[in-house]
């Protein structure tokens, strides 16, 4: 094995760059999202077969060799793991990891922001799909507002202020909240991202009402523009897939608030994709809608000594980047485009 292919920078095929990893936790989640996960959940991975935080961190020192800068946890609900604050302190700690992030439904979060912010975590996107209690417990099927908004309470308290708030709109269950949703962000100066809801895995609401449940990024903005003076925010584009629009009017506070709309489905943004994925088991992903994984764990557990391990893991990173499509293939017309749901890939 060449010892540069452990230092090269990862481009694929399409000259896109990846810096950033997404690595889910684990694929169990106390709440059970209509968009994401099955009432009855799905048959989870036990215990042994997730990755360590040893596993983890050595697996993140190669991609950070390669050139990835970003971490985030996320699941499943990563916080139903113990001591993800460890896991965080660990990657930080690592050569070339600049941010690590967690995205996270917030129930755990009253318990673990200070140690978290302890630990240095970077930043926090939190998902609240709706503020009426009632139904976010509809949503969720087992979630608390209030819990979720005291976790975010407790993270600003406790020192990490980088704080997104994800919104999954899904027609006729949050459609009606968009404009409120807009105004709760702005007044908890945080910033609010609309998700169109995508076909992945095979028992979610996609599956039951088909691409009606998707509210498209064209209609959410014709929404905003009704209610605001909207105008592009360019200042941040390019660091993920969210285009910005900044917000000025009526309820908001005067410098106005800025909104981000991802558009996976209708405005496919793969042309900048800038990630790999790497779920709970340690299956390294090309693209959330591509179920093609290489084994990762395999090699994390072989008897070969970590430098070799180490090699090994980069091959398979390439690999992976080999394999890397142009684009996703969202069939709309299917129930779900992959086998795993959303909480198994880690979304
Ligand atoms: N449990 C954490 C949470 O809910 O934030 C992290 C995992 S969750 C899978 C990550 C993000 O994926 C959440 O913002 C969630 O709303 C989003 N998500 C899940 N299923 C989705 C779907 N079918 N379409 C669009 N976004 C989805
Ligand atoms: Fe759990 Fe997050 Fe999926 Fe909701 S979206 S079921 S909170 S993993």
């Amino acid at each position: 094995m060449d010892s540069q292919n452990i230092t090269r920078r990862l481009v694929d095929r399409f000259d896109r760059e990846v810096n950033y990893l997404r690595i889910s936790l684990t694929e169990r989640c106390n709440f059970r999202c209509v968009y994401c996960m099955p009432a009855q959940g799905d048959p989870f991975s036990s215990n042994p077969e997730l990755l360590d935080w040893d596993e983890i961190t050595r697996a993140v020192a190669v991609f950070a060799a390669r050139g990835v800068k970003k971490i985030r946890l996320t699941g499943g609900e990563p916080l139903v793991r113990a001591d993800v604050p460890e896991l965080v302190a660990k990657l930080k700690a690592l050569d070339g990891i600049e941010h690590v992030a967690l995205t996270s439904n917030g129930f755990l979060l009253p318990r673990y922001a200070e140690p978290l912010a302890e630990a240095g975590l970077d930043s926090l996107n939190l998902s609240i799909d709706s503020l009426d209690p009632k139904r976010f417990r509809e949503i969720t099927r087992h979630g608390t507002l209030e819990r979720v908004l005291e976790g975010m309470a407790a993270t600003k308290k406790a020192g990490v202020t980088n704080i997104k708030l994800n919104a999954v709109v899904v027609r006729g269950l949050n459609d009606d909240e968009v404009e409120d949703l807009v105004r709760f962000a702005a007044s908890q100066d945080v910033i609010l991202r609309f998700i169109e809801v995508m076909p992945i895995g095979q028992d979610t609401v996609w599956g039951k009402n088909g691409r009606d449940a998707c509210v498209s990024a064209r209609e959410l903005r014709e929404r905003l523009g009704k209610s605001w003076d909207m105008s592009a925010d360019r200042t941040r584009y390019g660091a993920g897939p969210a285009r910005y629009w900044r917000l000025l009017g009526e309820g908001l506070p005067s410098d106005g608030a800025t909104v981000g709309i991802i558009s996976a489905v209708t405005e496919c943004f793969c042309e900048n994709c800038n990630r790999l994925r790497m779920t709970a088991t340690g299956g390294l992903r090309a693209c959330l809608a591509d179920d093609h994984e290489i084994d990762l764990r395999e090699i994390l557990r072989s008897p070969l000594s970590h430098a070799d391990q180490a090699h090994l893991l980069s091959s398979a990173i390439d690999k992976s980047l080999g394999d890397k499509k142009e684009r996703h293939s969202f069939d709309l017309e299917a129930g779900g485009v992959t086998f795993k749901s959303m909480n198994a890939i880690g979304g």
